[in-house]
């Protein structure tokens, strides 16, 4: 991809034009929160300038734009995970997302003695919600262990999901590894054994396509300020024979068809999950977002950060007192490097970057279970976007060279 490409696509990025303490801002923490372009940032202004009432609820013109625009939205985010509109349910985050799937599927169609599967390497939010419908339902929970090159191997899966196995928990990249799951293979898996999929995208929709039918997993979670969309914006995919099935999580306002004293019936389809007013002008700015992606194209974006991966690996392989973790090669890795300095502890790093103009995330990235079976309290973090260029790669590496000399070491 021609460098005046890249530099195109971080043009369109406000925070990035301005200078963060004198420096140019080098930001490796798209894992943690993405950056918005301009085009997302008009769009929620331009919502809130023109469009802005509550949706669902009003009958008069400006009502009906703001309904258009959430159901706009909706029919959008339903297009990139290749679903049905009636699928996609919106939520603040991926954490809603699966607490959603885990207090009304989980707590309700789990029982003692099904067993729960999902990998060590969960991020929390995949990973607490299921210990407490286990703790509710006397469900056990069973851990899939990734190999020395942090993959899960055919074995593993063959041993972990059995004709106990009601529901399997799983991210398709995770935050830390960085390493694409084989969801193929545990969906097959899973679903021999009549057991349902719970695909957390929160770290493989911003770098690859998600078609959640090719796939068939049975529900999917997201978050949009990963996708260069606003924070408190997130969705769920819920296949619909499921959706229908399923009590609401919360309620309130909206979610409602009728209500009586003594009782009520639920709207149909998303709204039933959908209680009280909602984020309009976050999701207009998730649509925008998934428009610029679009227009950028999948092709053109993954050529990209793939070089820009190995570029990094390679260059870190060349540290040799640098340890990554999961095997250090760009196939089957998407957006995320994580590695510790010998004798250097994570947070030390960031700060000595963070000097040199570099943010990179240090700390256990909400992934305890997978920092303990890797006999490490914490680890460095550098994570990549659309916006990243080869000047943002090699600053880290040439800031990373410093790291032990500043440290005297
Ligand atoms: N799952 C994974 C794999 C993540 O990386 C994250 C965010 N770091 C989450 C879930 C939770 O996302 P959010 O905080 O947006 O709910």
């Amino acid at each position: 991809m021609p460098n005046e490409f890249n530099d195109t696509w971080r043009r369109d990025f406000p925070i990035l034009a301005a200078d963060e303490n004198g420096q140019r801002l080098v930001y490796l923490d798209s894992a943690a929160t993405t950056q918005h372009p301009v085009q997302v940032l008009d769009a929620v202004t331009n919502y809130y300038k023109n469009n802005n009432a509550n949706p669902h609820r009003g009958v008069y013109e400006l009502a009906m734009r703001a309904t258009d625009a959430h159901e706009g939205a909706r029919h959008r985010v339903a297009q990139f995970f290749h679903a049905e509109d009636d699928e996609i349910v919106f939520t603040q985050n991926t954490t809603e997302s699966l607490n959603l799937v885990a207090y009304s599927y989980g707590l309700h169609f789990l029982h003692a003695g099904d067993e729960i599967v999902l990998s060590v390497a969960e991020h929390h939010s995949n990973l607490v919600p299921w210990q407490r419908v286990a703790q509710a339902t006397g469900a056990k929970l069973v851990y899939l262990y990734p190999g020395p090159d942090g993959r899960l191997t055919t074995d593993e899966l063959d041993k972990k999901i059995t004709a106990k196995t009601r529901l399997v928990a799983i991210a398709m990249v995770s935050n830390v590894l960085g390493l694409r799951a084989p969801v193929e293979e545990i969906v097959t898996r899973a679903h021999a054994v009549g057991a349902v999929v719970v695909l957390d995208c929160a770290q493989a929709a911003p770098h690859m396509p998600v078609d959640v039918k090719r796939l068939d997993v049975d529900f999917a979670a997201c978050s949009a300020h990963k996708l260069y969309a606003p924070m408190g914006m997130g969705a769920l995919y819920a296949r619909a024979e499921l959706l229908e099935k399923m009590p609401p999580f919360l309620s309130g306002g909206d979610m409602i068809s009728t209500v009586h004293e003594q009782s009520a019936t639920w709207a149909e389809g998303p709204r039933k999950f959908e209680a009280g007013t909602r984020n309009v002008g976050g999701e207009v700015g998730f649509a925008a977002a998934l428009d610029y992606m679009n227009h950028i194209g999948w092709d053109a974006m993954m050529q990209h950060e793939h070089a820009l991966l190995d570029r990094m690996l390679k260059g870190m392989a060349a540290l040799p007192w640098l340890t990554v973790y999961g095997e250090p090669v760009a196939d089957g890795r998407f957006g995320v490097v994580s590695f510790n300095v010998k004798e250097v502890h994570p947070h030390d790093v960031a700060t000595i970057l963070d000097a040199g103009g570099v943010a990179i995330r240090a700390g256990h990235h909400c992934a305890q279970p997978l920092m303990e079976y890797l006999g490490i309290g914490s680890c460095c973090r550098a994570s990549l976007a659309l916006y990243n260029t080869e000047e943002d790669v090699d600053a880290l590496l040439n800031n990373l060279e410093n790291v032990r000399k500043v440290m005297g070491l």
